[in-house]
């Protein structure tokens, strides 16, 4: 077992006002006590430690020797209140970036091509000063470890340590308490580079949508966003076995299907893989499409482990700016935060703007009713095949609702945190019953003559 730390390159990659990167280079020492470095670890084991590999495009940091990515198939979280170990198992040398985000108090490791091979669950239980934390896909060649910390932290080492011969690899953080958080410049320029690279896959042009098989001519047909919550880093809730994030995946990708059998639909997926989506990126992709029904899909958990064997059922929700209730307000709370936690900030035009927001009102007034109509028929459609909670019809302020042009809902598919209900949920059974009783809801609202129809 050797230290590789042979020499810690600083990447301080600056966003400027038109979305262009720049790389400012430095150096650092290893372990900085007091301040959370920013580090770019060579992907090879035996890089020479007078010369740091040059970064000619930031936009893809693939080393041109890798083959295929470096698997993570381990993590553990060991020690105390005075020092809590983060360790992740890796089959190769990676790089990666280490910052700290505040409220919540996060610890952010970013790391260059990796696959997690961990169950989603891992995470759940933290230890010492790690409450938690989560871990998956970010951005195009870059996945995240989001360390969900008690309270204030100082990283005071990170290392990348070879193991035995066959170039396997652990990556370690030391947190030790901190009375305050103060951001590095470094750390803040490394949230801002996160961000930019999702940005920069943001503006990527949506893939053009496949021709419909029975005509040359494609006719206009009513497109549909599938929006399957989370993603990524953002596992959602978590239940006994599963997470969220892949239980609304299949029973998205079981809904494509089902309506592309149809043959009268033209379905869009917000995302098809274990990837992160931001909110604002789901909303621009409905946009683009000019979608005429919107439907976002997600699973409930309940904090209360004592009441979780009780409450159980589907929910449907449209957008309110006041809830129907606390309960609901809560979980649009949650669900809004999903960005936040996986360590992305919204985009203030999504959260904030006087003008839109009364444009919004306009136009929003047209498509509520019409949302109001698709969330009674599913519910209908529901009814007999789905257990639905007790009061299935509910409203409240989803960010990824708002959405003035096209009826959007979102649905609580159940309740990850009933261990009978989760267990249906992952069952294909109960997928394929959830997504047919989707479908006969937006055949009768498409032929209800409900809908708008552009
Ligand atoms: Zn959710």
């Amino acid at each position: 077992m050797r230290a590789l730390a042979s020499r810690l390159i600083i990447a301080c990659v600056l966003a400027t006002a038109n979305g262009v990167l720049g790389a400012v280079p430095g150096a650092v020492p290893v372990a900085a006590q007091g301040s959370t470095h920013v580090k770019t670890m060579p992907a090879r084991p035996s890089t020479p430690a007078d010369a740091p590999e040059p970064r000619s495009d930031v936009k893809e940091p693939a080393p041109p020797t890798q083959v295929g990515p470096v698997v993570a198939d381990a993590a553990s979280v060991t020690g105390n209140q005075s020092l809590t170990r983060l360790a992740l198992e890796l089959t190769g040398p990676v790089e990666y970036q280490v910052f700290r985000l505040r409220t919540p108090d996060r610890v952010v490791v970013d790391v260059s091509h990796v696959e997690f091979s961990i169950p989603a669950t891992a995470g759940r239980d933290g230890k010492g000063l790690v409450s938690g934390f989560r871990f998956g896909a970010f951005a195009p060649g870059k996945a995240r470890v989001v360390i969900e910390t008690a309270g204030p932290v100082q990283v005071e080492a990170t290392r990348l340590i070879r193991e035995g011969a066959r170039g396997r690899h652990r990556l370690e953080l030391d947190l030790v308490p901190a009375p305050s958080v103060d951001l590095s410049e470094g750390e803040v320029a490394a949230a801002r580079e996160s961000a930019a690279r999702l940005h920069i896959a943001d503006a990527t042009p949506a893939p053009a949508p496949p021709a419909l098989k029975s005509s040359p001519a494609a006719p206009r047909v009513p497109v549909i966003v599938i929006d399957p919550g989370h993603g990524g880093v953002d596992t959602g809730a978590q239940g006994a076995v599963g997470v969220e994030k892949d239980i609304v995946l299949a029973v998205g990708r079981e809904l494509e299907k089902v309506l592309n059998a149809t043959g009268k639909y033209r379905v869009v997926m917000t995302r098809s893989s274990d990837a992160f989506v931001p909110l604002a990126q789901r909303i621009r992709l409905s946009r683009e499409h000019e979608a005429q029904l919107f439907i976002s899909l997600h699973a409930d958990s309940l904090e209360a482990r004592e009441l979780a064997h009780a409450i159980r059922g589907a929910t449907i929700y449209t957008l309110s700016q006041s809830a129907s209730d606390e309960r609901a307000r809560r979980l649009a709370d949650k669900e809004n935060a999903a960005d936040l936690l996986a360590g992305v900030h919204l985009p203030t035009e999504v959260v904030q703007d006087d003008v839109k927001s009364i444009l919004f009102d306009l136009m929003a007034r047209e498509t509520s009713g019409l949302a109001l109509n698709f969330r009674q028929l599913a519910a209908k459609r529901m009814r007999g095949s789905i257990h639905l909670s007790r009061d299935p019809q509910r409203a409240a302020n989803f960010l990824v609702l708002r959405q003035a042009e096209t009826p959007a809902v979102l649905i609580e598919l159940g309740y990850i945190s009933h261990v009978d209900e989760e267990k249906q949920m992952l069952s294909q059974e109960w997928q394929r019953k959830m997504a047919a009783a989707i479908t006969a809801a937006i055949n009768d609202f498409f032929a209800t003559g409900s809908s708008i129809f552009r």
